[in-house]
């Protein structure tokens, strides 16, 4: 259910101090350390879940609409524009901590880009592969 070498299960649960926006008896709502804006948030699931494919079901359908509460606080008090939802999966999506979260990014005008990628350029032969390809895990 936890896991003792896990920092977001300390955190997640009490035992290691954060700033916490938010707790009930499944998640807390913590400030990032490393803020990519103002008011950077982390869900933390009080159970350990190592990532989205580990994450239960009840866990999981209470995840968006709690990131939806959190974000819109932030526009309501903070003043942001907008936010992003951010869940990283794996070291090569750039996750660096193991233990399921969702990132609440708050974004203002004129703010910094954070989540980007630059367009790239496909083909219907190509996207027809890769859908297969996918599909076969399904
Ligand atoms: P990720 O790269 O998606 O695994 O995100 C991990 C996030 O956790 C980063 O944004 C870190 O800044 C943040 N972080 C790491 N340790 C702590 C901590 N003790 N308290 C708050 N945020 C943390
Ligand atoms: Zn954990």
């Amino acid at each position: 259910m936890t896991d003792d070498n896990c920092i977001f299960c300390k955190i997640a649960g009490g035992e290691i101090p954060s700033t916490t926006l938010y707790e009930d008896n499944e998640f807390r709502v913590i400030l990032d350390l490393g803020p990519a804006s103002r008011g950077h948030a982390l869900i933390l699931p009080k159970k350990h879940f190592a990532d989205v494919c580990q994450l239960d079901g009840a866990t999981a359908a209470k995840v968006l609409p709690l990131g939806a509460k959190i974000g819109a606080a932030m526009k309501e008090t903070l003043g942001c524009a907008g936010f992003n939802l951010v869940q990283n999966n794996g070291k090569a999506a750039g996750q660096t901590v193991f233990h399921f979260h969702m990132h609440v990014i708050p974004r203002y005008e004129d703010g910094p880009s954070i989540v980007s990628w630059i367009p790239g350029e496909t083909t219907s032969e190509e996207l027809a592969e890769v859908a297969e390809t996918i599909k076969k895990g399904l």
